[in-house]
């Protein structure tokens, strides 16, 4: 049977290039869509900065009129709330270069000193919750593991495996959708001008934020960012590919 929670989503919105993409994918595909966000005392704190006035300027970009009448899930698209959840603990517990004065590079582990270990673990075991409290059946996360930075927790398996151990502990139906997942970044750019022409291909550029230096003093064509560290980089790197295939950018 078919029920409201079947239409609703949730989508962790954390400001950045990608889940901006995937929040536009959620409005095209479900009837309610509402967000959540970390303050997990970030270094990059400007992503919290940028994420309400964003929102709503994504709000107000219409994308909705484009799922058509009926589209299957009736009056669809309507930005919901948003929910920022503080989570200092992670930055407690993790001593990384995003939560800590550590140096941008690689760990003994192999893995970036920028992973932040149990991130997207703990992110959507709390997600997970919240969509179970407000009704909503579908949760929307913008990981990838085509064009990345090597974490982990981006992997498919890793989700597929949350989506199993979630719906188990909390004896759900929850679905977890990456649409990212197999796109790199070229793609992603891609994704943002069919979802929304170029209205939100241009709040993917000037509003986003990637940087994990937070700097948003420099513009290049893709965004703001110091341009040199490995956000700025796929970021850039993307850009370049997607303008190399055919990609306009916006006026
Ligand atoms: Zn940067």
């Amino acid at each position: 049977m078919i029920t409201l929670a079947d239409h609703r989503a949730l989508v962790l919105f954390s400001g950045g290039q990608d889940s901006t993409t995937c929040l536009a994918w959620a409005l095209r595909h479900f009837a309610e869509v509402e967000t959540i966000g970390f303050d997990y005392g970030q270094r990059h704190r400007i992503e919290l900065d940028v994420r309400p006035g964003l929102r709503d300027q994504i709000g107000r970009l219409g994308l909705e009129s484009r799922l058509g009448p009926g589209g299957g899930l009736g009056p669809a698209g309507r930005l919901g709330p948003d929910h920022v959840l503080p989570l200092e603990a992670l930055g407690q517990v993790s001593e990384t270069a995003l939560t800590r004065e550590v140096e941008i590079g690689m760990a003994e582990t192999g893995l970036p000193t920028t992973f932040v270990p149990g991130r997207n673990l703990l992110f959507l075991t709390l997600a997970a919750a919240l969509a179970y409290r407000r009704g909503c059946r579908h949760i929307v996360l913008g990981v990838c593991e085509t064009d990345y930075s090597g974490y982990p927790d981006c992997r498919d398996d890793t989700i597929k495996a949350m989506q199993v151990a979630l719906n188990l502990g909390l004896e759900a139906r929850l679905v977890l959708h990456t649409p990212l997942m197999w796109r790199d970044k070229a793609a992603t750019f891609a994704m943002a001008q069919e979802l929304g022409g170029e209205a939100l291909l241009r709040l993917v550029v000037e509003e986003t934020h990637s940087c994990y230096l937070g700097d948003r003093t420099r513009r290049h064509e893709w965004g703001y960012g110091c341009g040199t560290c490995p956000a700025c980089e796929l970021r850039a790197g993307g850009w370049r590919r997607w303008r190399e295939g055919g990609g306009a950018p916006p006026p």
